[in-house]
């Protein structure tokens, strides 16, 4: 599953937080970061996933991809929300869902909320995995 060549990506650590679960009450956590390609800013990530939840609901997920800094809006950039969900067997899947409707895409960040269709099967989508990879690798917090 993991990338062999050395991830270009890093990531820096942002906000978390805690909470419960609407459905059982069990610990919720919230974390935060950003994800730098080559020292430039290339997405924010929000992961969100109740203790317990990890095989049936799974960890939410988010990203908002595009351009940063100085001149940009909310119009360069858009949503990609994905499920984080582990199986019977032990091992993680990762799967696109619709974002929209997800916070990442609530248009403070991000104008353009992506759905499966518009990530799967296209270049963005090893972009976005990469990604994925560079967080799972370097965020300690999401296990
Ligand atoms: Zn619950």
């Amino acid at each position: 599953m993991r990338n062999e060549q050395p991830n270009r990506f890093t990531i820096k650590k942002m906000d978390e937080s805690r909470g419960h679960c609407d459905c059982c009450g069990r610990d919720s956590r919230s974390v935060a970061g950003l994800v730098y390609d080559q020292g430039n800013a290339a997405a924010a990530y929000w992961i969100h996933w109740t203790e317990g939840h990890l095989s049936d609901i799974g960890a939410n997920l988010d990203l908002v991809l595009g351009e940063w800094g100085e001149g940009t809006s909310p119009a360069d950039r858009y949503a990609i929300s994905m499920v984080h969900r582990q199986q019977a067997d032990g091992t993680p899947a990762l799967m696109v869902i619709d974002a929209h409707g997800r916070p990442a895409a609530n248009g403070n960040l991000a104008s353009t909320a992506m759905r499966r269709d518009d990530v799967i099967g296209t270049p963005l989508a090893a972009q976005v995995f990469a990604l994925t990879d560079a967080i799972y690798e370097q965020d300690d917090r999401f296990f």
